[in-house]
């Protein structure tokens, strides 16, 4: 039963791949885990040299900027939105680097694109970045996203990129979004708290026993996703119908097991929701203060 359902995930045309901070970097150090990175950017081209449109939405920025300028947690106190700010804008630049060097090895061009909430609050920005995106397709190049962290106020800012991903899935008309995370899945409780807690392999409507589920946190200490983030992306995606899966990025080769339409992770079923506003969900989304 549950092969069938995953049956039509090899047909997808265009998806969204998301990657956190925690999935990019050693865990003791900090520093890029670059056996991953070119494990993911292999992944993403072997994708799009099967013809589908790929995007990626990736964190880090903000965690290698802090660790290329060698800034310690005690120094984002007093002026945290500065610092971090400042360490998006070394760190943004640095990731990008690494990114174009690996994907240039596969022999595909990547191109980045910075966002924040203007982006799908202003409505010739959103036409706008929607045409970048589908010229860039068009041209063959696979788009890296990622919040505009270095001029993100807290008015604009998304804060996370689960939700970030979905918004360019559905402001793209993906057909699948894809979670790397450090957690197999959707449970019905924490895993780390609840020994209990099951997993759930699919999710056919996302009603409220569902957003129940969602706890603020993953267990890791970088990145902004927990739970409650991956459940806001699922209802953006699902209601722009397009199916969402949250895997375990432990190992990311996980990415084409799913494309054959294996059961990994956790998917959630695309419900499309005619009515369904990006602007206004997004409008409804109330982020922590800046800092935090
Ligand atoms: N945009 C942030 C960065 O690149 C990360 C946000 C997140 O971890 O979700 O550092």
């Amino acid at each position: 039963m549950e092969h069938l359902i995953r049956d039509h995930i090899p047909g997808k045309k265009r998806i969204v791949v998301k990657i956190g901070s925690s999935s990019l970097q050693h865990e003791e150090t900090g520093d890029l885990d670059y056996i991953r990175l070119d494990v993911l950017v292999r992944e993403l081209c072997n994708l799009k040299n099967q013809g589908k449109d790929v995007a990626l939405v990736t964190s880090g920025a903000i965690a290698q900027g802090k660790k290329a300028v060698k800034i310690g947690a005690e120094e984002m106190d007093g002026n945290p939105i500065a610092v971090k700010q400042a360490c998006a804008a070394i760190g943004q630049a640095r990731l990008m680097m690494t990114y174009q060097k690996i994907f240039a090895e596969y022999d595909q061009v990547a191109a980045q694109i910075l966002m924040t909430r203007h982006t799908v609050d202003n409505d010739m920005n959103r036409v706008n970045a929607q045409n970048t995106f589908e010229e860039l397709f068009r041209l063959g190049v696979i788009p890296i996203v990622n919040e505009n962290d270095t001029v993100a106020t807290h008015e604009i800012e998304f804060g996370d990129n689960d939700t970030l991903s979905a918004v360019v899935a559905s402001m793209i008309g993906a057909d699948l979004l894809i979670l790397l995370s450090d957690i197999d899945g959707l449970y019905t409780d924490d895993p780390h708290q609840n020994p209990q807690a099951r997993f759930i392999e699919t999710v056919e409507k996302l009603d409220d026993n569902f957003l129940q589920m969602g706890k603020s946190s993953t267990g890791s200490r970088v990145g902004t996703g927990g739970m409650s983030t991956k459940l806001i992306a699922a209802r953006i995606a699902t209601k722009s119908g397009a199916d969402m899966i949250i895997a375990n990025s432990s190992d990311i080769r996980i990415l084409h097991r799913i494309m054959d339409g294996r059961n990994y992770g956790t998917l959630f079923m695309a419900d499309k929701d005619d009515s369904f506003s990006l602007s206004r969900f997004i409008d409804g989304i109330h982020t922590e203060p800046e800092g935090k």
